[in-house]
């Protein structure tokens, strides 16, 4: 394989851009090498500016659910944008996605459109906090919710009160409100609502775990999550920027039988461009500025172009046939690759029509377990699967997913792929 221009893009880029880069993992800094550039995508394929071909699996993460550049989703922007990409006013765009999500989410009552994941979850907390008059947040070890410095905590090590933060620059005080308690932990969450569970403004949780792989949720831990709501009166936040519309039934709140207060919906719902919304319970949504005390403003939110490009992604991918399709092509996927991988020491891991593959022989169900999982056995996984055209996420601790734009031939023959490198490099 051929990435000499790749190659030279990346020493430019570095000139520029801190690690040639707008977000850490794109830079191949942990596969210790650099990445590749790319070109275009359509379909199932990104194409690099080598000319090289790839059958994607990362898919923007998660975001091209219907494949890359879907001619309706091409049509709908562009027919946004030739009437001005932003107008920083009112536009009918708005309402008929947001109608179309709380049509579709019943525990969404009102919704908000910011321009990122980040900016939904860092606003959803301020208006939990509103709410309950409490400070505190309850997150779980290796769950993302964006950079927001309140979020950037992992390892709270077990019931300790304080957090580990994971960057530089988040100063002590900005976490110190912030608990990170283990994933799938029943025990350590009771334990930890016995102690302070009345100052407890919001758990947040991603109900299935795809920024430290896919991880699967114990149903007892998301009872007992709904549970320790009621009881202490507590908001749950339902981080579902990538479980949302990955699901049958749309997200993972409906799949898993959970009720959530307050939603966050990103990546998908903005069909390739720049989104990310919160929304929930009628009552703690009008909180928010104009209607109530609660600030939180955004010069491009709700812009036009993503709203158009939004709405005809989730109507195109929820047509009955197109559902069903994604839904099977997925499910014989995964359960073909899994028996593919019985013979090795190597696990994966799936819901929805996302998935994540361990290098390892042990269950993989908590941040602990990933963090033990060997980078050099990834990186040599992830460069031998590159070179044979395969695109996954580029780390052991993220989700893969697979697209309407896939077919069962390019499936099967990625599984040949994933098992040939296996065999003779892992
Ligand atoms: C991607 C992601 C975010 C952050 O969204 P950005 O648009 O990247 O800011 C938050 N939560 C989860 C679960 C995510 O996967």
């Amino acid at each position: 394989m051929n990435t000499k221009k790749s190659e030279k893009a990346y020493i430019e880029a570095c000139k520029y851009l801190p690690g040639g880069v707008n977000s850490p993992v794109r830079s191949f800094r942990h596969l210790q090498t650099s990445p590749v550039f790319i070109k275009k995508a359509k379909g199932p394929y990104l194409f690099d500016i080598d000319d090289n071909r790839y059958i994607d699996y990362c898919l923007s993460w998660g975001v091209a659910v219907l494949g890359h550049a879907h001619e309706k989703v091409v049509k709908a922007a562009v027919k946004a944008v030739e009437n001005g990409s932003s107008f920083g006013a009112a536009t009918v765009y708005e309402t008929q996605l947001a109608s179309l999500i709380t049509r579709l989410i019943p525990s969404i009552e009102l919704i908000r459109f910011v321009n990122s994941g980040t900016e939904a979850v860092m606003s959803a907390i301020r208006l939990a906090r509103a709410y309950t008059n409490r400070k505190i947040i309850v997150k779980f070890d290796g769950c993302y919710h964006g950079h927001s410095d309140s979020l950037l905590v992992k390892a709270g090590s077990g019931l300790s009160q304080l957090a580990d933060k994971s960057s530089d620059g988040v100063i002590a005080e900005s976490i110190q409100y912030t608990v990170s308690l283990p994933f799938n932990n029943i025990e350590a969450l009771i334990d930890y609502f016995r102690q302070k569970g009345d100052q407890v403004a919001a758990i947040i949780l991603e109900l299935v775990p795809g920024n430290m792989g896919v991880i699967k949720p114990d149903l007892n831990f998301l009872e007992t999550i709904q549970e320790l709501s009621n009881k202490y009166r507590c908001l749950i936040i339902a981080d579902e920027v990538i479980t949302g519309f990955r699901f049958k039934e749309i997200t993972a709140q409906q799949h898993f039988g959970l009720i959530p207060h307050l939603t966050i919906l990103g990546k998908i719902i903005g069909g390739g461009f720049p989104v990310g919304a919160f929304g929930g319970k009628r009552e703690i949504m009008e909180l928010l500025s104009p209607l109530g005390p609660v600030y939180q403003a955004g010069t491009l939110s709700g812009n036009p172009v993503a709203m158009n490009a939004g709405l005809v992604t989730i109507e195109e991918l929820l047509k009955p046939s197109n559902k069903r399709k994604l839904f099977d092509l997925a499910s014989d996927f995964f359960s073909e690759l899994q028996k593919a991988l019985k013979p090795f020491n190597v696990q994966i891991e799936y819901v929805g029509s996302m998935f994540s593959i361990f290098l390892t022989d042990k269950p993989v169900t908590c941040f602990n377990h990933v963090n033990e999982l060997s980078d050099k056995n990834f990186a040599q996984f992830y460069l031998h699967l590159l070179k044979k055209n395969i695109y996954l996420s580029p780390s052991k601790a993220e989700a893969n997913f697979i697209s309407l734009a896939h077919d069962e031939k390019m499936l099967d023959k990625t599984i040949e792929k994933i098992i040939s490198v296996i065999k003779k490099n892992i």
